[in-house]
């Protein structure tokens, strides 16, 4: 059974580091775990085994994935910029991993399930993801992605980075490209 991490960026509860804060007041902390809880609850019946973890100590992420023998590692965060900044980003290491075909997995999925969302991609290597030495993804075992879901500064993606559809809408398609990603590779 395919092990899945879910990392929800930034600290439980939003305490002390609630991440990136919306013009209305949402919480990346607080979207980043409603996600990934369902991104778990779409997963474990697909016949995954999932742990999710919250924690801003970054070490201690890639420590619990790592010890665990996680087979893929999903960190799930919101883009912060500007009020008209807007779309959805997916990062992975740098140099083409495993991790580069997850990454366009997941970003094909959530392009089906948010058609008016732009993507935000590097197409330079053949491929959407962004390539970063963003720590979760270089310190991990498995290959690891970082899923920007969409812009909290924008009042617009706020709104639907706070509502219960747009949730299980993000939700879904993250879990849909994880056992897309399962298939081509068992
Ligand atoms: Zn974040």
């Amino acid at each position: 059974m395919a092990k899945i991490f879910i990392n929800f960026g930034h600290a439980p509860n939003g305490d002390p580091d609630p991440g990136a804060i919306g013009p209305n007041g949402l919480r990346e902390s607080d979207v980043n775990a409603d996600v990934g809880a369902i991104v778990a609850d779409y997963l474990r019946p697909a016949g995954c085994e999932v742990m999710t973890y919250q924690s801003d100590d970054l070490q201690d992420i890639c420590d619990k994935a790592n010890e665990w023998g996680a087979d893929a590692v999903v960190a799930i965060h919101c883009n912060s910029f500007s009020a008209d900044s807007t779309g959805m980003e997916i990062f992975t290491s740098r140099g083409q991993t495993m991790a580069d075909r997850l990454a366009t997995l997941i970003m094909s999925q959530m392009a089906g399930e948010f058609p008016a969302l732009p993507v935000r991609g590097d197409w330079s290597d053949g491929d959407v993801d962004k390539e970063a030495g963003l720590y979760v993804l270089i310190h991990t075992d498995a290959p690891a992605v970082l899923v920007e879901l969409a812009f909290i500064s924008n009042p617009a993606e706020e709104s639907i980075l706070g509502s219960s559809k747009g949730k299980r809408m993000f939700a879904a398609a993250i879990a849909r490209g994880v056992t897309d990603y399962l298939q081509e590779v068992s």
